[in-house]
């Protein structure tokens, strides 16, 4: 349960002064439903009200006056503002104001009284104005306004003073709570409590408080990692007590099946498989995450843990999360599984029937001992006789839970999760904690690097005109259309009209596949263009994942300042996949700013993923690096990894040990860190504590 102090920050925004349902809505789309979340809307920019001039030495700018209300000044045409003269001791302002409400005017101005009043002053030669006041308060309230006052981030219909008002009552109700980081740190950092420095960073005293390097805006993202790192924590610590089995094969399968194999595994081949093999033999379940560019050959890997799982007297499945990719997996699979007298089977949402049937009985009874298939692998009926090892690819399209359910197929199932996104370590970390990591960093021995160029949508009939040459040379090319906008139609009607116009340009062998096609048509074009019955294949960014040609050859991506780095990383690994000279053409719409051209500049520089990775994350920060929200890393409100990369790392070993040292987090400081968890949502991390 939730600690009842924490229960005002709980409540929806509607308590708050001023927030009825309309504006919460809006206040919604700012922050979030929950007073917790409207307390981290923090400020971006800050106005300082402090200056108070007399009136004959203002100068223009943001100030605050004190001054008498002399005479109302009503413009009979409506088209010329209202203006309420005022004087101090040393001179006259008019205060100035359009399509005013006179009555309301009356009443905030009323003659011969004393106002304190703030905004900006003009000068125009002699006569000063201050147009739409910001502030008006009885004078006897002057340090009500004579203040810095923060700038927030706005959404259109929510006045700045009703959101600073609803603000500052939300910081009314924010408690005071036990400090839950260690005593060292938070001396050696000169930070403050996190409730102070919550005031602190909502109320910004100068430009530098602003700064994601202020110690209050150091704080709050320390404590939003803490909660990460130590959420993910005490759910692996949770998943390491459940038993695993130790998996130790004999070798003689695996030695077959290198000995099978038409190529040498690479260096980092070799180590992934004595990493996972290791781990296997380990009598905890392994959690392993194997991380390599596209071709970079994780199939075989996978295929050597999966040889591993059968030596040990189990049976191993890989789940893929389309239809494509598991058919792909498993005719990459099924020669070599052959030649070692393996046999394995394809489970898709397509097998229905007898041969469905046939294959679920095999399974169940032991006799098959590899599986390749999709989540129909999930389903209810599908049974195995001793499942050791689940294996899933592409993993950010699965949920935690899916992962899960194929693991509970067996007792004490070994995971290995296969993605070709280059995840930098820092998001890494964010994702899985302290997952173990094998990486594999080199490509296939003869790969030939991939010539990438950028060139300006208005070269197209250059570039169509080298197509042309090399199509006559044999040439196979991908063509992916630009990502208009978020709406898929959109994207398709764009997809459509080039393929039409390349159509003209090219002849009949110019194919087009999409994301709205019947997944049949989808495959039937897709096998067309394997087969080399077509020469260009116009796609929307479905091939981007597991599709492989090794005799393409030629990849253009249109419009490609509007894909993420990752993306086009991805996009490009489509071709240089076979022995031929392969390259990628970049069409860009000019001009580019700075950093869209720094960021395709990096792509011409290198096909090293990790490294287009970091970089991206350093040009565009972390939240956006992958596009969606289905990449499985989480988005953090007060840390920017791109500049507290540092105090992630420093929450990784702090958690690490807190829960080493107080797994239940019994002691005090561990109730402390109980609050912790609650404050960031990571309820479900308190629940490994008692369900356990
Ligand atoms: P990934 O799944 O990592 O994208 P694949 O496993 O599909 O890559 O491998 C891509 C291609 O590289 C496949 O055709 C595979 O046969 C080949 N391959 C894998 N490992 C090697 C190697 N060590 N040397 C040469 N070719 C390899
Ligand atoms: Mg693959």
């Amino acid at each position: 349960m939730r600690p009842n102090i924490l229960n005002p920050l709980f409540a929806p925004i509607t308590v708050l002064p001023g927030i009825g349902q309309r504006l919460a809505k809006l206040a919604e789309k700012l922050a979030g439903p929950l007073v917790v979340d409207l307390i981290g809307h923090l400020p971006s920019g800050l106005i300082d009200r402090r200056h108070q001039p007399h009136l004959s030495t203002a100068e223009g700018g943001i100030a605050t006056i004190v001054v008498r209300v002399e005479r109302h000044m009503k413009s009979h045409n409506p088209r010329q503002p209202y203006k309420v003269r005022c004087s101090d001791s040393t001179g006259f302002i008019d205060l100035v104001f359009f399509n005013a409400r006179e009555d309301y005017l009356l009443r905030a101005l009323p003659l011969g009284q004393m106002r304190a009043v703030s905004g900006r002053i003009d000068r125009f030669g002699g006569e000063l104005n201050m147009v739409h006041p910001d502030h008006i308060v009885p004078a006897d309230e002057l340090a009500k306004i004579q203040i810095m006052e923060p700038v927030y981030p706005l959404t259109a219909g929510l006045a700045p003073k009703i959101l600073r008002k609803a603000i500052e009552a939300a910081l009314e109700r924010v408690p005071k709570v036990p400090e839950w980081i260690g005593a060292a740190v938070v001396k050696q950092r000169q930070w403050t409590g996190w409730r102070e420095s919550l005031l602190a960073a909502q109320h910004p005293q100068s430009e530098g408080d602003l700064s994601a390097l202020s110690p209050a805006r150091m704080r709050l993202a320390y404590d939003e990692l803490l909660s990460n790192q130590l959420a993910l924590a005490l759910v692996r610590l949770r998943n390491k007590r459940k038993a695993g089995r130790p998996n130790k094969g004999n070798g003689a399968l695996r030695r077959r099946v290198v000995g099978a194999l038409p190529y040498k595994l690479t260096h980092s081949q070799e180590q992934a498989v004595s990493e996972i093999i290791a781990d296997m033999a380990e009598s905890t379940r392994m959690l392993r995450l194997l991380q390599g560019d596209v071709g970079s050959g994780k199939t075989v890997v996978a295929l050597l843990a999966m040889a591993n799982a059968v030596e040990a007297g189990g049976q191993a499945a890989l789940l893929a999360p389309t239809d494509i990719l598991a058919r792909q997996h498993f005719a990459t699979l099924e020669p070599l599984c052959k030649q070692v007298g393996l046999e394995i089977a394809l489970l898709t949402g397509r097998d229905k029937g007898k041969a469905r049937d046939a294959t679920l009985a095999h399974l169940a009874s032991g006799d098959l001992k590899l599986i390749v298939g999709t989540h129909a692998l999930m389903q209810e009926d599908v049974a195995f006789s001793d499942l050791r090892l689940a294996i899933v690819d592409e993993q950010h399209r699965f949920g935690v839970e899916q992962r899960m359910a194929l693991a509970d197929k067996g007792a004490g199932v070994d995971l290995l999760v296969m993605t070709a996104t280059p995840i930098p370590r820092t998001l890494m970390m964010t994702a899985y904690g302290d997952i173990d990591v094998s990486r594999l960093t080199e490509k296939p021995a003869g790969r030939q690097p991939i010539d990438t160029r950028t060139v300006p949508l208005e070269r197209l009939h250059e570039v169509a005109d080298a197509l042309k040459r090399a199509i006559v040379q044999g040439a196979r090319i991908y063509w992916v259309c630009p990502l208009v906008d978020e709406s898929e139609v959109i994207d398709l009607a764009a997809a459509t009209e080039r393929h039409r116009m390349l159509r003209q340009m090219f002849g009949e062998r110019v194919g087009l596949v999409h994301g709205k096609q019947k997944s049949a048509e989808r495959d039937a074009t897709m096998a067309a263009f394997a087969a080399g019955d077509l020469d260009i294949l116009v796609a929307t960014t479905v091939i981007e994942v597991g599709v492989n040609v090794p005799e393409a050859t030629v990849m253009v991506v249109e419009h490609a300042e509007r894909f993420g780095l990752a993306q086009l990383h991805q996009l490009r690994g489509r071709v240089g996949r076979g022995l031929a000279k392969s390259s990628c053409v970049l069409l860009y719409q000019a001009p580019l700013g700075e950093t869209a051209k720094a960021r395709l500049q990096i792509l011409r520089e290198t096909e090293d993923g990790f490294r287009i990775a970091e970089e991206d994350l350093r040009l565009r920060g972390g939240g956006e690096l992958l596009g969606t929200r289905q990449s499985g890393i989480p988005e953090f409100h007060y840390a920017d990894l791109a500049v507290h990369g540092d105090l992630l790392a420093m929450a990784r070993d702090d958690a690490r040990l807190l829960v080493e040292r107080d797994p239940l987090l019994k002691s005090e400081r561990g109730e402390a860190l109980r609050m912790l968890l609650y404050l960031f949502r990571q309820d479900s991390a308190i629940k490994t504590l008692t369900s356990g």
